[in-house]
């Protein structure tokens, strides 16, 4: 008999507790809420909520491990300890996988390429990375000849809070931790509420690895009056990096304001592909029906918006729509699966009413607009159907608003300067995607995009040495690389007179 993977871990892991000081800890109200699996609607996980209280210890955790062992060791012991977290990480490669696609719904045929690999990766290349990143000095003329010398010297910025959202969980969570500790410092991860389990599961492997206890925290919970606004405007905590809604990071950036700390803010997008007559039209094709499509597009890079040269419009829309009329929706571990559940009912709600939105603003549904019918044994999960509008106004809310569904708009131009103006027609500026065989018009465009990130002729391929983040409504700052060790360190200057 076949077991399913997701089985087991929800057998396992079915209660996810908060992680203060290299212990599990159960919350200290004894309060614990639902994780409900997306693909069948069942109960998952007891997850325990975090109290103020127990926000307070981790916090204190925290801020104890930072003049402890891990604050007194070098570069390279600290970046030793985090490759054994990677490590960690890929021996347990399959339980972390089982409980990411438990707590998302993600294919397996996703969650084993992108997410888990990159958890890893991020203590690595984190890990290395801080080692070559340099400081300045300066040498300066005084009056009396003699001159002087500046050497900045290079501090970790304190406690950081982690909150992260529900749609990569392992891989955003690590794209924060990872740097933070490679810098020196200590953290206090929030996950989301809906995908708790792998950041619980962190834990252990952090213990293995002989990471010192409160160097690395988890708490559980919501944002409003729960474990994320008890973190965020906790007066202990020196900065805090967020991914996740735009409205969700001005409220961060509100507690963030409060004691002037440092805030990192990445959030959604309305992204744009532009794809140009001059194509490769199977490149284009594939890669669309990846950025439109994958991981139920419920991915903050993914394409809502596709604009297409008009005279291979209607070829396009044509070949986007029988490709995507062909996906598998289904169980994680199936490995004919093309797609998933949403994330969450109350998100399949939010997705369902901008599908009904779509068709009361004018659309014409080439594809979908509803919920799938599926199996019995999965009817109570959080379904939908991959969906393909055209003829939607640029001013409708559908074109306008983030809807973080397995669907898109798509619209004809005639002119490169009309291209450039409807990708830039939107209060976001996250990514954006261009499909031309043209160089010099590929630099033109992608150069004349507002935004964080523009691929040519790909989508999703990340060097992670590079920029990342958002313009405008997508954010505020920069990871990746440097950019990342930037944020989780201070320069301090001292100024030697000769
Ligand atoms: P969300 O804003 O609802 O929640 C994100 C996190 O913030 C969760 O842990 C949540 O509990 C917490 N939170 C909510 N309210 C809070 C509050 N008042 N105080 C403190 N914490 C609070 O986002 P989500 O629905 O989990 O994620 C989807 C969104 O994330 C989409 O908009 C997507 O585009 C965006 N996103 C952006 C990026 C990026 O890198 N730019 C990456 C992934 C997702």
């Amino acid at each position: 008999m076949r077991v399913n993977p997701a089985e087991e871990v929800e057998h396992a892991m079915r209660e996810v507790k908060n992680f203060i000081n290299g212990e599990y800890r159960s919350s200290s109200a004894g309060k614990t809420f639902d994780k409900l699996n997306p693909c069948t609607g069942s109960l998952f996980a007891k997850v325990h909520e975090a109290t103020r209280e127990d926000v307070d210890a981790a916090v204190k955790a925290a801020r104890d491990a930072l003049d402890g062992p891990w604050g007194r060791m070098s570069e390279s012991e600290r970046g030793a300890i985090l490759h054994k977290v990677a490590d960690g990480i890929d021996a347990r490669f399959d339980e972390f996988l089982a409980a990411e696609c438990a707590d998302t719904g993600k294919p397996y045929g996703i969650a084993s390429h992108i997410d888990i690999p990159r958890g890893a990766a991020n203590f690595r290349v984190f890990a290395d990375a801080v080692k070559n990143f340099a400081t300045e000095a300066f040498q300066t003329a005084t009056p009396d000849g003699k001159g002087a010398f500046n050497i900045a010297v290079r501090k970790r910025k304190g406690v950081i809070a982690v909150i992260s959202p529900w749609n990569l969980p392992l891989l955003l969570m690590t794209w924060k931790v990872g740097p933070a500790l490679a810098c020196g410092n200590t953290v206090v991860v929030k996950p989301s509420e809906e995908t708790p389990t792998t950041t619980s599961l962190l834990g252990e492997v952090m213990n293995a690895a002989g990471v010192p206890p409160g160097v690395f925290n988890v708490v559980n919970g919501f944002g409003p009056d729960s474990a994320g606004a008890f973190l965020t405007e906790h007066k202990g905590v020196d900065a805090i990096t967020f991914t996740g809604e735009t409205r969700t990071g001005e409220v961060i950036a509100r507690a963030a304001a409060k004691g002037l700390r440092d805030v990192s803010i990445e959030c959604g997008g309305k992204n744009p592909a532009l794809v140009f007559a001059d194509c490769d039209m199977d490149k284009a094709i594939e890669g669309t029906l990846r950025s439109v499509f994958a991981n139920c597009v419920q991915v903050c890079l993914g394409t809502e918006r596709v604009y297409v040269e008009r005279p291979i419009f209607d070829e396009f829309v044509e070949r986007l729509a029988r490709a995507a009329a062909d996906f598998t929706l289904g169980l994680p571990d199936d490995p004919r699966t093309d797609m998933g559940p949403l994330v969450s009912h109350e998100h399949q709600q939010k997705v369902l009413s901008y599908y009904q939105l779509a068709v009361e603003e004018g659309a014409q549904v080439v594809l979908g607009g509803g919920v799938p019918e599926m199996p019995s044994e999965l009817a109570g999960g959080a379904w939908v159907q991959p969906t393909i509008w055209t003829g939607l106004p640029d001013d409708s809310r559908v074109v306008r608003e983030e809807i973080f569904g397995p669907c898109c708009l798509i619209r004809p131009f005639d002119t490169e300067e009309e291209a450039i103006a409807l990708a830039n027609d939107t209060t976001y500026g996250l990514a954006s995607a261009v499909w031309t065989e043209n160089v010099s018009r590929a630099l033109r465009v992608s150069t004349a995009i507002d935004c964080g990130i523009t691929w040519v002729n790909s989508w999703f391929l990340r060097d992670l040495r590079t920029a990342f983040g958002g313009t405008k409504e997508s954010g505020i700052g920069r990871e990746g690389g440097e950019h990342s060790l930037e944020f989780y360190t201070e320069l301090q200057n001292v100024c030697i007179k000769i």
